[in-house]
This record gives C-alpha cells, sequence and structure tokens, in this order.
C-alpha cells in the first residue's frame, strides 16, 4: 500500500514539474514561433472538400442569409464545383471572408455568376477579384452576368484600380490579372421581361453546360438563375425570385435546388415590432421585400412541380433562422407541402457531393 501511494506520488511531482516546464517553455520565442510554424503547415493543407474533384458534382454553400446580420452567416454565396471546374454564384458580403476560413482555393476560380445586381449579391466581389489574384491567377477574373454586369465590372475595375497598382508593385504582379472581365449574357429585353420564358446556355465545356435562366424579382430586372449539369448530376440556384414559372421550367428533374425563402409570417410579425418601436423607415422597408421573393412553402411547391429531389434553402429571412425559435418560423408549412427527406434549411459551410453515376447526395460540413 505504501509502495503503491509512493508511486502516485512521484508520478503527481512529474506531471506538476512538466506543466512548469511545458509553461515555461510557451514563453520562450522559439518555441512559439516553431508552434506556430506547425500551426501554419497545417493550415496551409487544403481539405479535400474545397477542392474540385473529377467524377463529382460539388455545391459548397459560402453565404445563406438575406440582408439583415447574423453571426454565423455571410449573404448570398453558393460554390460549384463540377469535375476541374469551379465556379461562384453570388460574392455576398462577408463570404470571401468565410471561405478563406476554410482554406478555399480563389485561383481556381473560373468565373463568378451574378443572379442580379443587388448589394448581398455582390458586395464581395471586390475581395474575390484580389483573393485569387494573389493566390496566382494570371488573367482578370470572368465576371458573368446578364445586360448590366459590363457597367459593374467596370466599376469595381475602377474602384480598386489604386489597390491593385498598389499591391503589384509591392509583390511583382501583373495588375491587369486583378480585374474583373465582363461576360454579359443579355436576358434583359424589355420583350423578355413580359413573357418571362428566357434562358440561355452560357457554358458548355468538359461536359459541363451552365443555363442562365430569367426569375421574377420584379421590379428588379434582369434577374436569373442558374442551372448546372455535369455528367447527368444536377443544380439549381434560384437567385432571387417570386413565384416563378420559369424557375419550375429550368430545375425540371433537378438532383438539387438551392433555393431562397423568405418567411411571410415573420416578415409582418417582424415589421409590426420595427413599427412599434419607432423604425418606421425599416417596418416599410421590411413589409415591402415579400412582393419580391417566395415564402419557403413556395419554394417547396415549385421544388415539387419540378421534381427536383433536394431543395436545400439559401437566402433566408427576413431574419436568419439561427436559433431554434426562428428555425420554428421560417419552417411553417413546410412539413405539410413536402417530406421531410426532400428539404432542409442550408447554412455556411454545407457541402452537397453529387457523385456521377449515382443518386447519392452525400452532406457534410466544411471545416
Ligand atoms: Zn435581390
Ligand atoms: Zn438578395
Amino acid at each position: 500500500m505504501k509502495v503503491r501511494f509512493k508511486r502516485v506520488r512521484t508520478v503527481l511531482i512529474l506531471l506538476v514539474v512538466l506543466a512548469i516546464g511545458a509553461f515555461a517553455a510557451l514563453r520562450v520565442p522559439a518555441v512559439q514561433d516553431w508552434l506556430f510554424v506547425q500551426g501554419v503547415k497545417r493550415g496551409m493543407a487544403v481539405h479535400a472538400d474545397m477542392m474540385p474533384a473529377e467524377g463529382h458534382l460539388k455545391v459548397l454553400l459560402c453565404g445563406t442569409s438575406a440582408p439583415p446580420p447574423s453571426m454565423v452567416r455571410a449573404k448570398a454565396c453558393t460554390v460549384v464545383m463540377a469535375g476541374t471546374h469551379v465556379f461562384v454564384v453570388d460574392t455576398g458580403p462577408g463570404s470571401a471572408n468565410r471561405l478563406g476560413l476554410w482554406r478555399f482555393p480563389f485561383e481556381r476560380i473560373e468565373g463568378v455568376m451574378l443572379t442580379h445586381f443587388h448589394s448581398d449579391h455582390i458586395g464581395d466581389l471586390g475581395e474575390f477579384r484580389m483573393q485569387g489574384w494573389v493566390a496566382g491567377r494570371t488573367a482578370p477574373l470572368p465576371l458573368y452576368g446578364p445586360t448590366g454586369v459590363e457597367e459593374l465590372a467596370a466599376g469595381v475595375n475602377r474602384t480598386y484600380a489604386a489597390d491593385a497598382a498598389y499591391r503589384a508593385g509591392e509583390h511583382e504582379l501583373d495588375a491587369a490579372a486583378a480585374e474583373l472581365v465582363a461576360v454579359p449574357f443579355g436576358l434583359a429585353d424589355e420583350a423578355q421581361r413580359v413573357k418571362h420564358d428566357a434562358s440561355a446556355i452560357i457554358y458548355d465545356k468538359d461536359g459541363l453546360r451552365i443555363t442562365a435562366f430569367q426569375v421574377m424579382h420584379e421590379p428588379v430586372y434582369p434577374a436569373v438563375g442558374y442551372r448546372f449539369d455535369y455528367k447527368g448530376r444536377s443544380v439549381v440556384i434560384s437567385g432571387d425570385t417570386a413565384v416563378s414559372s420559369n424557375l419550375v421550367r429550368a430545375a425540371k428533374d433537378a438532383d438539387l435546388l438551392v433555393h431562397e425563402g423568405q418567411s411571410e409570417a415573420m416578415r409582418q410579425t417582424f415589421a409590426q415590432a420595427l413599427a412599434e418601436a419607432g423604425r418606421t423607415k425599416l417596418a416599410r422597408v421590411i413589409g415591402q421585400v415579400g412582393n419580391y421573393h417566395v415564402t419557403p412553402v413556395q419554394a417547396a411547391e415549385a421544388a415539387n412541380a419540378a421534381k427536383v429531389k433536394l431543395l436545400v434553402f439559401n437566402h433566408m429571412g427576413p431574419i436568419a433562422p439561427d436559433n431554434w425559435l426562428l428555425r420554428q418560423i421560417f419552417a411553417r408549412g413546410l412539413a405539410d407541402a413536402r417530406p421531410a427527406s426532400g428539404w432542409t434549411l442550408g447554412y455556411d459551410g454545407m457541402i452537397l457531393d453529387l457523385p456521377v453515376g449515382s443518386k447519392e447526395i452525400a452532406r457534410r460540413q466544411a471545416g
């Protein structure tokens, strides 16, 4: 018994000495530097989920909230990786930071596609332009969009001209490669506005076909969604839209529909609460936004009509459903509109992996 007690005491003393030693070592600059280097090395190892992969259509949600602030969500942003191709649909504020934290390879982005020109979809264009450039992109970044995207690209290039010149000088980079180059595809005629049935194939290469199609975000016009078809698998991104027959047509039989949703119940209650608190201007804005968005149930009805396999909500509002109570309000009616296996609420960092040659939609979390 006495021998055992002595052993325990010796082990405890050793542990205390070790802890004191480790604490002292952590205060030595050389040890701090070594630990820092180990952290950098681990941080630089890009996780496979952040890389495109042959034979996979992968979707990464890099922003899932509507304009009001959220602690855990950036504004609209969706990465689509099809085989070796990488595209980003919308660059809402905060989304580049999200991707940076997951060590996303910005230099691999082949193009950014905009659904429309509301600030919550374009706010981080300057960051996407710069991050890919300093990480190794050697040509301007293509910016796809309906008519009007030329003016936007020119404006962003003007805004960041000084930034490009500074960094080009400091780091021996080609300033021209820092720019955005507009790739307009029309879908903005007045006749098309009335008919609301236009679409255009804007990319067709290596088994990847990308189709832009009109959605209904009036009075905001033009506004489009995108469909990606890759070797038998497909994803559709709604952009911002009210009920749209063209979206249902474009989303026909898609594996995955990433769709916006604005809770009408939450919107009315929110607007009323704002008005009662004396925030009348903001209350009026919130009261009006329902006119050009869909409710979650309407999004589910569109998914049903198009026979989509999985509906994933993004651009959720008016307040992002970041806690149990808000999720209950946001999801009201969905259980009756669509089977539970057919819809889910997206979150920043959600990865949806659709392997070619299967019906599988695997879900994972980034990071
Ligand atoms: Zn919008
Ligand atoms: Zn929006």
